[in-house]
């Protein structure tokens, strides 16, 4: 990518059947470029590899098989080779950091391939790892955040929100991916406020202290319409404060649309440009870490 990118017209948090998506690669390559796009990125849940022993890591339908690892590289690669001079099509995951269970550096030997090589990775906080009870995700329907915080924290939503923080930092800290995803997931199930304060002291703690190691890291930090697009959320991630802060100490960011259908690929994109400019940011500082990619 070039000094001359233009952040409006890229798409890197994509969704694709081989894992909770409903289009085909050549789908999503076609539709990006009939918008108008000139960047895609596809960015599968990636499969838990299984490589930490304990505890196992949960069986869902939403990530990919581990078997579908090696034909959706190679299919992504052809698309490129299809795609170029029209479209840049980058091969990326999306993948779960749950602390000594997977994060990044499982895909590691992905990044050196000689062949299909993976370009980048979004990691993600979705899974909360209580002390004792299952990991649950933060994202997920109420009764599953509900049956976590009494089960995992006893009930207690500041140690929830803070084991929140805690694998962000711990993330953050571990490195080995280009984009931090929908870093305040942890309000999706908040709407109302039903559980905390996003004005609370301890929360804005957090989010400061959070906003200062993102930054000091060089990490591209995603505008994720993904929760507008859905209807789930009312406003991006992060939030318009999260957003400022992170302007304040010149974190770079990155507008995605975590989408899960060729309708989506650059869904809301307005409105994200529209709270990074409330926040700052100038267009041009958008999307500056093209540099360091293959
Ligand atoms: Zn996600
Ligand atoms: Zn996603």
């Amino acid at each position: 990518m070039t000094s001359s990118y233009n952040a409006r017209l890229s798409s890197l948090h994509i969704h694709s059947v081989y894992c909770d998506g409903s289009d085909d690669i050549e789908t999503l390559c076609a539709a990006a470029f009939q918008k108008g796009l000139r960047t895609i990125g596809f960015s599968s849940h990636a499969p838990f590899l299984a490589k930490r022993a304990k505890p196992p890591p949960p069986q869902t339908q939403w990530h990919m098989r581990p078997q579908d690892l090696g034909a959706y590289l190679a299919e992504i690669h052809d698309a490129r080779r299809r795609w170029a001079g029209k479209l840049t099509v980058y091969a990326g995951l999306e993948v779960d950091y749950m602390q000594d269970i997977a994060g990044p550096a499982d895909f590691a030997e992905y990044r050196t391939l000689e062949e299909n090589a993976l370009h980048y990775i979004i990691a993600s906080v979705h899974y909360l790892v209580p002390p004792h009870g299952e990991p649950f995700t933060v994202d997920g329907a109420d009764e599953e955040f509900e049956s976590g915080l009494r089960d995992g924290y006893s009930g207690n939503i500041e140690d929830a929100v803070n084991a929140y923080w805690d694998a962000e930092e711990a993330l953050v800290e571990e490195g080995g991916f280009e984009i931090l995803g929908h870093v305040d997931l942890i309000k999706k199930n908040n709407a109302g406020e039903k559980y905390f304060s996003p004005q609370s002291e301890w929360f804005v703690k957090r989010l400061v202290r959070l906003a200062g190691r993102i930054a000091a890291s060089g990490i591209t930090v995603e505008i994720n319409t993904g929760g507008l697009n859905r209807g789930r959320t009312t406003e991006l991630y992060p939030s318009p404060f999260f957003l400022t802060l992170l302007r304040q100490r010149n974190a770079p960011v990155v507008i995605t649309a975590d989408a899960h259908c060729a309708a989506h690929l650059d869904g809301c994109y307005p409105q994200a440009m529209e709270a990074l400019r409330m926040a700052g940011y100038e267009e041009e500082g958008v999307n500056s870490f093209g540099s360091a990619w293959r």
